[in-house]
């Protein structure tokens, strides 16, 4: 009797994911990212997967969220269910926190943004000059990081807000070697040597949010057995973070693909808060999923 092909187990198969934040209606950008996930999925015999990123409570709605199914699927796609919202997941989050803390690898941080801002600001005006990460960001202070272990529990019990970071120099000496990850993408490609500590204790937790962008997107990655992560190049500094806290939580690494970005007619990075390139816009004035696809270049 012939031997029946098995169908492959989805493990085997290589796994896709669009990651869109509810906090705004998509564009042209989120358009060519989702459509060559799907595509890339398409033609390596590949899962897709959506995913919804909507951590932060205060700017995600629901709306924004049924906008972007509405979008999605107005461009053709079709998506594995149930979606992942990472709203419903902050366990998951904590549990690697949790994880992170114990290894001593993270502490509690008290300041302000206001007050970053004026201690930076106040450093400037000496002339020294502050690090900043690959986002423009002022690197935080390590005034929270030489906190005793006593001082850090007082301020706690007396109800100050906190969130959590990572210490980047403790951990990267826990790993012990340099990282790289593998890039097929746009801009550079190969072997790419990870350097998380341009981003400095990157926030873990916020004080307003329970989880940050760089932790859950790293335990979701895993937790949905992602093998190829296809986002913008604008994320491309932040995989570094990601490859470090992979290494940390014993976690796989996916291989990664940071696509071109679609720039407006200014030559600058699309906003969610522009209309004019918003695909529900665009629909509205009686464009068709395939010039969407001609608009971004596929
Ligand atoms: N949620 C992120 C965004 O909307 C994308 C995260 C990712 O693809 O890693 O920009």
């Amino acid at each position: 009797m012939a031997q029946q092909s098995m169908p492959a187990a989805p493990s085997d198969k290589p796994v896709y994911r669009f990651a869109p934040s509810p906090n705004g209606l998509l564009h042209l950008g989120h358009a060519l990212s989702a459509l060559l996930n799907h595509d890339m999925a398409r033609e390596n015999g590949g899962r897709f997967l959506l995913r919804i990123e909507d951590i932060d409570l205060t700017r995600c709605t629901p709306e924004f969220e049924e906008a972007i199914y509405r979008d999605l699927s107005w461009l053709g796609l079709d998506w594995e269910k149930p979606v992942r919202r990472q709203s419903e997941h902050f366990d998951d989050y904590r549990a690697a926190l949790d994880r992170l803390i114990e290894m001593d690898l993270v502490y509690p941080a008290f300041m302000t943004r206001g007050e970053v801002k004026a201690k930076v600001a106040a450093r400037e005006a000496e002339g020294k000059i502050w690090p900043h990460d690959p986002d423009g960001s002022p690197l935080y202070p390590d005034d929270d990081r030489h906190r005793s272990k006593a001082a850090r529990g007082a301020l706690i019990e007396r109800g100050v807000r906190h969130a959590f970071r990572l210490d980047m120099r403790k951990a990267m000496e826990h790993v012990g070697r340099p990282l790289i990850w593998t890039e097929t993408g746009d801009g550079e490609r190969g072997e790419i040597p990870a350097d998380p500590s341009a981003w400095g204790d990157v926030v873990l937790s916020r004080s307003d949010a329970p989880s940050s962008y760089h932790l859950s997107v790293t335990v979701d990655d895993a937790a949905q057995g992602i093998t190829h992560v296809v986002r913008g190049l604008d994320l491309f500094e932040a995989t570094a973070v990601h490859r470090l806290l992979q290494e940390l939580l014993g976690l796989p690494q996916p291989v990664y693909h940071h696509h071109r970005l679609v720039m407006g007619q200014d030559g600058r990075k699309l906003s969610k808060s522009e209309s004019s390139t918003g695909l529900a816009a665009l629909r509205d004035q009686g464009f068709l999923a395939g010039d969407v696809r001609r608009l971004v270049g596929l």
